[in-house]
């Protein structure tokens, strides 16, 4: 293990060419990892990409990062690993889909000799994007999800002061 004295980046061979500055760009992250993880990480941002059309590409704690009012999700390739950082309430929310995988509060961690569960990162992305605009996704495939979101709308109903104007119905009028 070789570590360069001026960007602190460890590197198996001594030497190593390699990008010594600070990335700047999503594109740059990516080009800098191994050939074995670029495609990943590319089809990662894609799938972010789709699933979070308004967010705003940037870099943030070194890491490729969508953000939209406050960062959405963060993801970063490991030796061993992919690890996708959505806020702190994802491993909870999408636990029971996340039973074979490493999550800490605020990290979930795709081993890459795994599949990379790319539905699951979109589905992930997709309920942050909810939680910053405040919106509901009403997909009939994660009730359990929806509920989750009914039980926030809700919260955010009761919250509002609506004056004389009509409160739209909760979850037991829908
Ligand atoms: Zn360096």
């Amino acid at each position: 293990m070789w570590q360069c004295p001026k960007c602190n980046r460890e590197f198996a061979k001594t030497n190593q060419d390699h990008y010594c500055g600070k990335i700047e760009t999503i594109d740059q992250y990516i080009s800098e990892q191994t050939e074995e993880v670029q495609p990943i990480l590319k089809k990662i941002r894609e799938v972010i990409r789709i699933a979070a059309p308004d967010a705003t590409e940037k870099m943030s704690w070194q890491m490729p990062t969508f953000w939209q009012g406050e960062n959405l999700i963060h993801f970063a390739a490991f030796k061993k690993h992919i690890s996708i950082f959505p806020g702190g309430e994802a491993s909870t929310v999408f636990a029971d889909k996340l039973i074979e995988y490493k999550t800490s509060k605020g990290t979930i961690q795709f081993p890459l000799n795994k599949p990379i569960p790319y539905d699951l990162i979109k589905e992930i992305t997709q309920w942050r994007v909810a939680q910053v605009t405040g919106e509901l996704i009403t997909s009939p495939a994660s009730t359990k999800n929806l509920d989750w979101h009914l039980a926030g709308y809700e919260q955010d109903l009761d919250r509002y002061d609506w004056g004389d104007s009509d409160k739209p119905k909760g979850r037991e009028q829908l």
